[in-house]
């Protein structure tokens, strides 16, 4: 990776290389340091044991991003948009917006919010 170290993630080499290439490739087309608040969570972290099937952070196809204010989010979304990232949600109660490339199984284009 250019943009980012194996420290960076929870348990790296379960992470997508697709996913990894695309977060590369985003920080690129974003222009602004990236902070990663969350990467791969087993299926048994608290989040995800919730949810009636693991999301795709247990599949290491999405990550977190930080990010704070109406600017600075449509920025990071339309980047992501234009580097192929198909599953966006969007918190800016929490401050971060989510991209992912998805899984078997889930809607592969969508947007949501928190
Ligand atoms: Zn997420």
């Amino acid at each position: 990776m250019k943009y980012f170290t194996e420290s960076e993630f929870n348990e790296f080499e379960k992470m997508d290389p697709k996913l990894l290439e695309k977060l590369d490739q985003l920080r690129e087309a974003y222009g602004y340091p990236i902070k990663l608040t969350s990467t791969y969570r087993s299926p048994d972290h608290p989040i995800e044991a919730k949810k009636s099937k693991p999301g795709e952070h247990a599949y290491g196809a999405a990550v977190d991003i930080a990010c704070v204010g109406g600017e600075a989010t449509f920025k990071l979304v339309k980047a992501a948009i234009e580097v192929g990232f198909t599953r966006i949600g969007i918190s800016r109660k929490n401050n971060f917006v989510h991209v992912g490339i998805g899984y078997d199984g889930a809607p592969p284009i969508t947007i949501w919010t928190y």
